[in-house]
């Protein structure tokens, strides 16, 4: 008699490790997708062999299978969206040491741009500083999926959270949605107050404990939607994001830093003080889960 092999979604996710998620577990976005397999119950006359198997002459009536009647078929629940991004911390060799942490250290905060978007590397992407000769940053690669963290990228700024002399990049570089500048907006992933603009850079503090830090930077800052001192409520329009650095231009794109509220420490056990450079991988991949999902912002 053939035997029914039933896969349960474990075993099929299991199968499909091919995925670079599967070093994380559980993290957003990152699961495997799997069809839902056929429920178990009670064989159809195609499965049974036409001679009635070795174990079943087909001259014995079949005693009733046990279990549940089949249901007729029901709609599937419509399933969340995922889109695949890179683990934390993964920073290809030779661009830094990235910082794996896996804290979701703003786990309810809005996503910070309007749109859709990509989260890669400026200086190491096409038309970067430091990516491939003759490239350009509108290249489409630097416009799809996957995601890639890039706090603790190599850069000569403080951040006591990278290894190899507590340098690196402080936040994470995001693209908009398509390679324009001052179309996209940027937004506000918490309710709070403009506590200071720069000749680059907004900074957000939010009003509920633990009054978490946002600094956008790279927006057009000539046409800002806000005022230092305004009281904004989280996803409303902060700027668009654009290129500027306070003289030469930057890439297009939105460099979004979250810093701690209160002290606490991280996945590894690392000690977070006040204001210290959070790695935002994590809460913006939630964030955009969340977005993606239909969740909505004021
Ligand atoms: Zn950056």
């Amino acid at each position: 008699m053939r035997k029914l092999l039933i896969l349960s979604p474990l075993v099929l996710a299991l199968a499909l490790g091919a995925c670079d998620d599967t070093t994380k577990p559980a993290a957003p976005g990152g699961e495997v997708k799997t069809p839902a397999s056929p429920a178990p119950g009670p064989p159809t006359p195609e499965d049974e062999p036409s001679d009635g198997g070795a174990e079943q002459p087909a001259s014995e009536p079949v005693p009733p299978a046990p279990g549940p009647p089949a249901q007729p078929p029901t709609p599937p629940a419509p399933s969340p969206a995922t889109f695949n991004h890179g683990a934390p911390g993964d920073i290809p060799a030779g661009q830094g040491h990235g910082y794996l942490d896996r804290t979701v250290w703003s786990p309810a905060m809005c996503w910070p741009l309007q749109d859709d978007a990509y989260a890669n590397s400026q200086v190491y992407g096409h038309g970067g500083g430091m990516g491939p000769a003759g490239t350009s940053q509108c290249d489409s690669v630097n416009y799809s999926l996957p995601w890639h963290d890039t706090f603790c990228e190599a850069r000569s700024r403080d951040n006591p959270l990278c290894a190899g002399g507590g340098t690196g990049h402080q936040g994470q570089d995001i693209r908009p949605g398509t390679c324009k500048k001052n179309l996209h907006w940027a937004v506000a992933a918490e309710s709070g107050v403009i506590t200071d603009v720069g000749t680059y850079t907004v900074t957000l503090t939010a009003s509920a404990a633990p009054h978490r830090t946002y600094r956008y930077l790279h927006m057009q800052m000539a046409a800002l939607a806000v005022h230092e001192g305004d009281t904004v409520v989280d996803g409303q329009k902060l700027g668009k994001v654009s290129n500027d650095f306070g003289g030469t231009p930057t890439t297009i794109h939105l460099h979004f830093e979250l810093r701690a509220g209160v002290a606490g420490v991280t996945t590894d056990g690392k000690p977070v003080v006040l204001h210290t450079f959070l790695p935002p991988y994590m809460s913006l991949a939630e964030a955009y889960q969340r977005k993606l999902n239909g969740g909505t912002c004021s």
